[in-house]
């Protein structure tokens, strides 16, 4: 008989999850079982439980990728990982390794790629199973609650700062300062970079502000491209978190000439990019899928050394039907993170 563990599935798209006793799996050989000890929640977990994408998620499913916890067993054959090891389980659950997008550094292109709570079964749960190769190893001295949103939030953010190629001193727009966005605003600064933080929330704007940005705009309220280009005469690189198709047309817009933008965001939709303002100007548009494991690496070294700090609420896995409702309507400020 399977030890038993509580999880958080879903069955149907759009419809509740249900929070069950399930049998704790056994571990394969090469694989490993991390006993979790908290979990983060992503907005990219209730895009998946309501099947937002045009590649669905497995269904049943057990969502979460900010998963951290201790490694409770080791199957056959599992070299350089051992029992009580700290380890995080990312969205990229693992990848071919052979591929030229795995061959040349960029294996969060795999198309063999598996994803953790969307194409296998994450981490709203006690336990998982998880491949020792692609698990990140949590800095000493970096909290399981401290860690745990670094994992999709912190590396997603600092990888797509990377992407806009802005330097230090230059500006960037952080457009949504949620769970994503609060961390961009302070990698931004870690890196000397100078940040808008747009968001349609004060709660949200307050915390910006509180972390250090430049300059905080409440769209809901005020034209950000006026006082963009009024103030600054256009930002280096902007930064779309914001769960908002508008958010990316207008993110064009607060480019300065050379300017690039990247997506981050994953609201379903398109968005009108102007032709001509895009060539006559030099601007970039470019997509960022969360990070490698290297960036992985570096995006937890800047939190182990309190350069940024995730702001989070401790919550429990029967609460998680209420936390997707509160992130629909994007009462959340930071993140929360579930302890299992
Ligand atoms: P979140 O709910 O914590 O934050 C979203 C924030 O956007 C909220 O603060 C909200 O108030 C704000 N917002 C909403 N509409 C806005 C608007 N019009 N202008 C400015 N701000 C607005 O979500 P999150 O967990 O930070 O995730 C954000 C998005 O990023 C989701 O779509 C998620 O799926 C996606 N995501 C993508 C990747 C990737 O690898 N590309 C990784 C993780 C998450
Ligand atoms: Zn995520
Ligand atoms: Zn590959």
């Amino acid at each position: 008989m399977n030890k038993m563990m509580n999880a958080a599935i879903a069955y149907e798209f759009g419809k509740p999850l249900v929070v069950e006793s399930i049998p704790v799996p056994d571990v394969p050989s090469g694989m490993i079982l991390v006993k979790l000890v908290a979990c983060g929640v992503c907005h990219s977990d209730l895009h998946a439980v309501n099947g937002d994408w045009p590649i669905k998620p497995k269904l049943p499913l057990i969502p979460g990728h900010e998963g951290v916890g201790i490694v409770e067993s080791v199957g056959e054959g599992v070299i350089g990982i051992k029992e009580g090891d700290r380890v995080g389980v990312p969205w990229l659950y693992k990848a071919c390794g052979k591929c030229e997008y795995c061959l040349s550094g960029w294996e969060t292109l795999c198309e063999q790629q598996l994803n953790t709570g969307y194409s296998v079964d994450g981490c709203y749960a006690q336990y998982i199973i998880a491949d020792p190769n692609y698990v990140a190893h949590l800095p000493a001295n970096l909290g399981f609650f401290e860690a745990a949103s670094i994992l999709c939030a912190g590396l997603t953010v600092y990888k797509g700062i990377k992407e806009t190629e802005v330097k230090s001193g230059d500006w960037i727009v952080i457009s949504g300062v949620g769970g994503l966005g609060h961390l961009a605003i302070q990698y931004a600064k870690a890196m000397g970079i100078r940040v808008i933080a747009l968001d349609i929330h004060e709660e949200q704007l307050e915390l910006a502000k509180s972390l250090k940005a430049d300059i905080v705009i409440n769209v809901a309220k005020e034209d950000p491209i006026k006082k963009i280009k009024t103030a600054i005469s256009g930002a280096h690189g902007v930064l779309v978190t914001a769960v908002s198709p508008n958010s990316f047309s207008q993110g064009v817009d607060m480019l300065r000439r050379k300017g690039v933008m990247v997506l981050v965001g994953l609201p379903s939709g398109k968005f009108e990019l102007s032709i001509f303002d895009t060539v006559l100007n030099r601007k970039t548009v470019r997509g960022s899928i969360v990070g490698t494991r290297m960036d992985l690496i570096e995006s937890l070294d800047f939190a182990a050394r309190g350069l940024v700090t995730v702001h989070y609420t401790k919550d429990k896995l029967e609460n998680i039907n209420n936390i997707f409702s509160a992130m629909k309507s994007n009462k959340i400020t930071g993140r929360i993170i579930i302890a299992l």
